[in-house]
């Protein structure tokens, strides 16, 4: 989809970056790219770097080694380039206890030396992040998810063509969740690049094209939605038994991930665990199956499979 952006600039350019916290290695060696116009997820575990990353990329940190651009622009080098293109929202609530929504958002405008005619745009923002009865209140006063808005349409003001999100949506209500998604699907179907870091799975599946996976510092996985799916080779097997089983054979009890009186979910393999053998194998074992079902694994289960791998726990396990 995105085939006739790729001779143009790429919206981020990641090379050979590390970060270093005293002694801490946060990211170790990162090379990544992000296309004009991508939807693009960064996922990871809790301490994984992804907001060390952001802030390198945001100019918010200095890289230890390596270097970034944001459309061509060395983010060090031409800060001012780069920090005029890129629109960040940071994990942190930060703000500026002093002013109220729309003098936030004209102080910011006029920092990118932007006037009154950008008004227009920032009343926009306002209503659209459902900021209009907030709008004259002081920052400081506003609930957590008001803040987050707030921080939103910040990032926002100078209409940057490569937008940033470091866990929007970690904490926020359901309502809130619904507007920025909303939000973040406009932004990319008018063209903005997109990236999004957040530890909900589903959010990652549902709105980005391509996604990295991000672990102990260093990337264990980039490819499309896709092609990540696909890479796990492990299926769900729900199966509704006439009667609850506690006891089953190891080789099946080994692969029950979920048991709710007689449903048993297990995770087979798709190639190497026929249904047909395990159904078998509970019959065997003189159980009766009622029903079943089989579900393809989710972006969850290809992150758990990833993930763990690299932290060498046996595979047959899940949550
Ligand atoms: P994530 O956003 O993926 O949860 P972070 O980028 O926040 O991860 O953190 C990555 C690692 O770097 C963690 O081990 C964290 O403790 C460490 N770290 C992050 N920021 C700092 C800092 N300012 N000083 C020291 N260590 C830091
Ligand atoms: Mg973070």
């Amino acid at each position: 989809m995105h085939a006739t952006l790729s001779t143009t600039t790429s919206a981020i350019v990641v090379r050979g970056v590390h970060k270093h916290f005293g002694k801490v290695h946060a990211l170790r060696g990162i090379d990544l790219e992000v296309q004009q116009g991508e939807f693009f997820g960064l996922l990871g575990p809790n301490g994984a770097g992804k907001s060390t990353l952001i802030n390198l990329i945001a100019g918010l940190a200095r890289a230890s080694a390596g270097t970034i651009a944001i459309h061509g622009h060395d983010v060090v080098r031409n800060y001012r380039q780069a920090r005029r293109i890129l629109g960040v929202v940071p994990q942190e609530l930060v703000y500026d206890p002093f002013f109220t929504v729309r003098e936030v958002l004209t102080i910011q405008s006029g920092y990118f030396g932007l006037g009154p005619s950008n008004r227009t745009w920032i009343e926009e923002l306002i209503e659209t992040l459902n900021l209009t009865e907030k709008a004259d209140t002081n920052v400081q006063r506003l609930s957590g998810g008001m803040k987050r808005r707030v921080l939103i349409a910040q990032a926002l003001v100078h209409r940057p063509p490569v937008v940033v999100l470091d866990e929007p949506t970690a904490g926020v209500d359901v309502e809130l969740r619904q507007v920025l998604w909303c939000f973040a699907n406009r932004l990319h179907s008018e063209g903005h690049t997109l990236v999004l870091t957040t530890h909900y799975l589903g959010e990652a599946e549902t709105l980005c094209g391509r996604i990295a996976i991000l672990q102990h510092g260093g990337l264990i996985a980039l490819d499309t939605k896709e092609g990540l799916l696909a890479r796990c080779p492990y299926r769900r097997l729900v199966v509704t038994l006439s009667n609850p089983a506690p006891h089953l054979p190891a080789l099946l009890e080994e692969r029950v991930v979920a048991r709710e009186g007689a449903l048993l979910t297990l995770r087979i393999h798709r190639i190497h665990e026929p249904v047909g053998s395990i159904l078998d194998a509970l019959r065997n074992a003189g159980l009766q199956v009622m029903d079943l079902q089989t579900q393809d694994s989710g972006l969850e289960e290809v992150f758990l499979d990833l993930t763990q791998e690299r932290n060498g726990v046996a595979q047959t396990t899940g949550s």
